[in-house]
């Protein structure tokens, strides 16, 4: 399925500069800054700064440079906000099934204390 990006979506915007976000990091090709409404003690949204809607549309879409800058800053900020000792969690939601509120690519990275188990079981 082509996917097509909305680019009046509010990461785009925090892309353009149009509203402001707490970067934790920036690169040539992404972007991580705190989620505003965290869920965990650190949780930070690491963003491409192409147009990808959602994983998939990045894995297959991508630069070989985007992809490897994607995943190195994923790595960097569990690094820097000191997670690799106790553990982590790295979620990317896509689509309705997924309930992605945001159409444009993100990897939430959360941790800081014991998240759960990964599902709870819906109603
Ligand atoms: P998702 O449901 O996976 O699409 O997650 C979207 C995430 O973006 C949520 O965790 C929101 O709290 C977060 N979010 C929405 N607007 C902002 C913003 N302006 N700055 C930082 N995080 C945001």
């Amino acid at each position: 399925m082509p996917y097509t990006y909305d680019d009046q979506n509010i990461f785009a915007k925090i892309l353009r500069g149009e509203i402001p976000n707490a970067t934790v990091l920036e690169t040539e090709h992404s972007l991580a800054f705190r989620d505003i409404q965290p869920q965990a003690p650190v949780h930070v949204l690491v963003i491409p700064k192409g147009p990808y809607v959602c994983y998939d549309h990045f894995a297959s879409e991508a630069s070989d440079a985007e992809i490897v800058d994607f995943n190195r800053t994923i790595s960097e900020v569990v690094k820097s906000e000191g997670l690799q000792e106790g553990g982590y969690r790295i979620i990317s939601n896509a689509g309705e099934a997924g309930v992605q509120e945001v159409p444009h690519l993100h990897i939430h990275v959360l941790g800081g204390r014991v998240l759960g188990r990964m599902l709870q079981r819906a109603g």
